[in-house]
């Protein structure tokens, strides 16, 4: 890919809204888009980026450059419960006042995870993993820890609890704006995007825009993996939800999306069917490799990936085996797939 230029960390996207390059520390994302949207009553933010000192500093200096300050923030809306989303809203809520509004799923996720004992959790993903075929080198790794009492802190541990929720298909309480939510569950279960039902600025054609956080982004496919949640019965289907979002969004016809990473771009249709085909694509895939019965463990390890199995570090195959989780999910749910006995379970294309 070619090397992004250095740019400005603010941006003037026009009528009233402006974004923030807030970055990621060690991430090869690099950055949040922090959307910031004029109101009557103050500025309100779209998400607020990573609980980081160096984050904190390009927020405050990015509003100061906007002139306004984060003592002035009226309200903050939240795509999704992601510490890359949320991390610094308590913080502005400190500084300012603000109200912070987010989808009740997720907000869910952030109770939870403020409540769970690192222990619990452990034990949990432990099981998790030998339910799907994990080999004993990787989980050992997290059985001495969860022995040694020296489970690593869990990013979202001091997340803010939201004091708003945000409802699906309700316009937010944005003096003098019209911004309605829209629910896209799949990335996480409470994804929102947040449109913004006004004229493009520059007459772009189009139904407004769209604020799409993780869930619509130009050059990257979202993670979709299963909801972390240890309540969770095997009824949800966060892929099949994703790709409902995504036909959702496409039929809203906006003019430009402005997402929370890379860069804002218009003719989001051309995006929603680039990434439905991609999913097609994967799926077809999966079957064909699913035609001898598998674990989610040994799918994952024959799926692609962004480099070979053998390069990819611990935590990010656990993520990986969550993905291919959700796609056996999908393809069960299709029933296209059928689980065989056995413990760990193995799935075969029927
Ligand atoms: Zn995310
Ligand atoms: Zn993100």
């Amino acid at each position: 890919m070619p090397q992004e230029p250095a740019a400005p960390q603010v941006s003037d996207h026009g009528g009233g809204v402006h974004s923030i390059k807030v970055p990621i520390p060690d991430n090869p994302l690099g950055h949040t888009l922090v959307h910031l949207v004029d109101t009557d009553r103050g500025p309100v933010l779209i998400d607020t980026g990573w609980d980081d000192p160096a984050s904190w500093n390009t927020l405050t200096a990015g509003l100061r450059a906007l002139g306004t300050d984060v003592s002035a923030v009226h309200g903050v809306v939240i795509t999704h419960h992601h510490p890359d989303h949320h991390g610094l809203s308590g913080q502005v809520r400190e500084a300012s006042g603000a109200w912070i509004a987010m989808h009740a799923a997720d907000a869910a996720v952030v109770r939870r995870t403020r409540e769970a004992q690192p222990g619990v959790w452990l034990d949990y993903l432990c099981a998790k993993l030998t339910a799907v075929g994990a080999p004993d080198e990787h989980i050992a790794p997290l059985r001495q820890a969860r022995a040694s009492g020296r489970a690593r802190t869990l990013p979202g541990l001091r997340a803010a609890l939201p004091d708003r929720e945000i409802v699906p298909g309700d316009l937010l309480p944005l003096a003098g704006r019209r911004l309605r939510a829209i629910w896209t569950p799949g990335h996480t279960p409470g994804h929102v995007c947040l449109h913004l039902e006004e004229a493009h600025p520059s007459q772009l054609p189009g139904h407004g825009r769209l604020f799409s956080g993780d869930h619509l982004l130009p050059g990257i496919t979202p993670h979709i993996g299963l909801y972390e949640d240890p309540d969770d019965g095997e009824s949800t289907d966060p892929l099949g939800d994703y790709l409902d979002s995504l036909e959702r969004v496409g039929r809203l016809g906006v003019a430009e999306v402005l997402p929370a990473h890379q860069h804002a771009f218009a003719e989001p249709g051309v995006r929603v069917r680039e990434l439905l085909a991609h999913h097609e694509e994967r799926l077809a895939g999966l079957l064909s490799l699913l035609s001898a019965p598998l674990t989610p463990w040994e799918l994952a390890e024959r799926m692609e990936w962004n480099r070979p199995w053998g390069q990819i570090p611990d935590g990010s195959r656990t993520i990986a085996v969550s993905e291919a989780e959700a796609h056996v999910r999908r393809l069960e749910k299709l029933g296209r797939v059928v689980r065989v006995g056995g413990s760990p379970a193995r799935y075969h294309a029927v």
